[in-house]
């Protein structure tokens, strides 16, 4: 058993990474690189704060009743997974506090985690980055697969889950490639929404502070006509975007 983990920042009210108002948790480490990532900070695994699992709990506990009545708890990242034994004993306590938690991944690692983890999980906020394996790898610079199998796994497991896509003008925003991620979310049980996240470019000086080089500088925000007419396409698979 892990009994600290390594923790990027944490909010105490966010109002967009789940239902109601969430107490956010931001992991450190992440395999990925997308080229939008806000967050590059949080890449290095022992970066952050380290915190026991009771410490993180003593964070939480203030708000504890609140949260009951309005929300919960979303671990996110960076990538969650990545300290997967870590939050896994935080969630454990957290549902014994009687929380609502949700977890935010891109889910390449879920061949990490058991079944019986996921059951501390109530929501899995799951971002699926690309629906063309070449372009996700491009994007991300891991394959794809995995993270349609953690979704068929979670439909099988009868999880609920959003899905959570950023829309990028000239990356991701190809009519014909979000039918086909359309015609992918229908095939699964459980979805309760699809999220469509607009790119905007606030992490842009992250990058520039860390040295690295940012793809997208010329690329535009996502307007909302674009938005609108992504929400469009997937609306014709009948499915619950928002
Ligand atoms: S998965 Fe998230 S944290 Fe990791 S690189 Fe992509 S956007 Fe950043």
């Amino acid at each position: 058993m892990h009994d600290t983990g390594y923790i990027h920042s944490i909010e105490t009210a966010a109002a967009v990474d789940g239902p109601g108002m969430r107490f956010m948790l931001f992991m450190q480490g992440c395999m990925l690189r997308c080229w939008y990532c806000h967050n590059p900070d949080t890449w290095a695994l022992r970066q952050g704060k380290e915190y026991t699992v009771q410490e993180v709990l003593n964070e939480v506990k203030p708000y504890k009743t609140f949260l009951k009545r309005a929300g919960g708890v979303t671990i996110s990242g960076g990538e969650p997974l990545v300290q997967s034994e870590f939050v896994g004993e935080v969630l454990k306590e957290l549902k014994a506090m009687g929380l609502h938690t949700a977890l935010d991944t891109q889910g390449y690692l879920h061949t990490k985690i058991s079944d019986e983890w996921l059951d501390n999980v109530d929501l899995v906020l799951l971002d699926i980055k690309h629906i063309r394996p070449e372009k996700y790898h491009d994007l991300t610079g891991v394959n794809l697969q995995p993270t349609l199998d953690f979704a068929e796994r979670l439909s099988r497991l009868g999880k609920k889950m959003w899905i959570r896509y950023v829309l990028v003008p000239g990356v991701t925003d190809d009519p014909e490639d979000v039918r086909e991620l359309g015609r992918f979310v229908c095939t699964l049980q459980g979805v309760e929404r699809v999220e469509v996240l607009p790119f905007h470019k606030l992490g842009e000086h992250k990058w520039q502070a860390l040295g690295l080089p940012y793809l997208l500088t010329d690329t535009p925000a996502a307007p909302a006509d674009l938005v609108d007419q992504t929400v469009g396409v997937l609306r014709e698979y009948d499915l619950p975007v928002r």
